[in-house]
């Protein structure tokens, strides 16, 4: 039995990643501290309960399994609390993940796969957004991932801790058998607001900023499927079980698509009304984001299957209609 630690195995995304760790054979160990995870969400395998904080829980859980690897997504993910708190972002995101790159190196696991993000690039007008491009973050959350990065390089060249670095694009859409999907509690992003205000959940959406320099004034994301993201994760994973480099990856599909353009999308798959108004900018968002790099489908032979807007908004609407957690 192969043991891999999963932090943030009960969130959005780490319980998808969970899943595909489980069919492909692995057994994923969860560490969570449920502050924004939820138990229900853990159903592949073990859950131990801690934060990244606590060191001595931390070694007990590395003691226990002797994970092969960590997959690291537990952290603080929002822009604008990143904006409004940023003190948060760094203490939890970069202290936390400190505390736990120091305990696997010390317990001798030195294949580390994380969750970063293309919020780590900031603005680059009409650049393509590739692993070479410099990263000049706008909020806390961009720059917190930022500095795991270098965190994991330093490891890197001074212990020998192997990694995979994903730069995640817009992750949307849910497990399409509904057993693991989004649900933020408070929710703010995009489509899951969308789906709810599609069905009278809330009062409607309210759009950041239509003055933005792009052809309908709304910002443009490259989303990408959450379960074409974590099957990227076991490549990465298998990546590092082959004894490869230390690798940068970018996670989109090279295609941007503007808020209106996802409403659009929403009203044609749910066949629904969305209701919104127009709202000032958010502050930290970014115009444009989208992934100009296809290094992630030449050398980890990664092949998005269930990308298109429209299977995510499907999936996504599936899961919301059917699923949800307790605390
Ligand atoms: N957005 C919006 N209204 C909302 C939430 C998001 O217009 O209530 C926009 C946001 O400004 C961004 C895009 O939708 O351009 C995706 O935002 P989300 O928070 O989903 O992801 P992020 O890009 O921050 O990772």
């Amino acid at each position: 039995m192969t043991h891999i630690l999963v932090t943030g195995g009960a969130g959005y995304i780490g319980s998808h990643a969970c899943k595909a760790l489980a069919q492909a054979g692995y057994t994923p160990v969860t560490y969570d501290n449920l502050v924004t995870g939820w138990q229900d969400a853990v159903k592949f395998g073990p859950f131990e309960r801690g934060d990244l904080s606590d060191r001595a829980r931390l070694d007990a859980v590395f003691a226990k399994y002797q994970p092969a690897a960590v997959m690291h997504f537990a952290a603080l993910s929002q822009v604008g609390e990143a904006m409004s708190e940023p003190g948060r972002y760094w203490s939890n995101n970069v202290t936390g993940s400190l505390n736990l790159i120091q305990a696997a190196v010390d317990a001798g696991c030195l294949n580390f796969v994380f969750s970063s993000t293309c919020a780590t690039y900031g603005e680059h007008d009409n650049v393509v957004l590739d692993e070479t491009t410099p990263q000049h973050p706008l909020n806390a959350y961009g720059a917190s991932k930022r500095a795991i990065e270098d965190i994991l390089r330093d490891y890197q060249a001074a212990y020998g801790l192997n990694h995979v670095i994903f730069r995640y694009f817009n992750v949307a859409g849910a497990d399409p058998d509904a057993e693991v999907g989004e649900f933020h509690q408070p929710e703010t992003h995009l489509v899951p607001l969308m789906l709810d205000a599609i069905e009278g959940k809330r009062d409607g959406l309210t759009v950041f900023g239509t003055d933005y320099d792009t052809p309908d004034g709304t910002c443009i994301r490259d989303y990408v499927h959450v379960c074409d993201l974590v099957d990227a994760h076991v490549l990465g994973l298998n990546w590092l079980e082959q004894g490869k480099e230390s690798r940068v990856f970018n996670l989109g599909t090279g295609s941007g698509f503007s808020v209106m353009e996802v409403i659009e999308h929403s009203k044609a798959v749910t066949n629904r009304a969305v209701p919104y108004t127009i709202g000032p900018r958010r502050a930290g968002d970014c115009t444009r984001l989208v992934s100009g790099s296809v290094r992630a489908e030449e050398e980890l032979g990664w092949r998005p299957k269930r990308s298109t807007l429209e299977t995510m908004i499907t999936d996504a609407w599936r899961w919301h209609q059917n699923g949800s957690y307790d605390k």
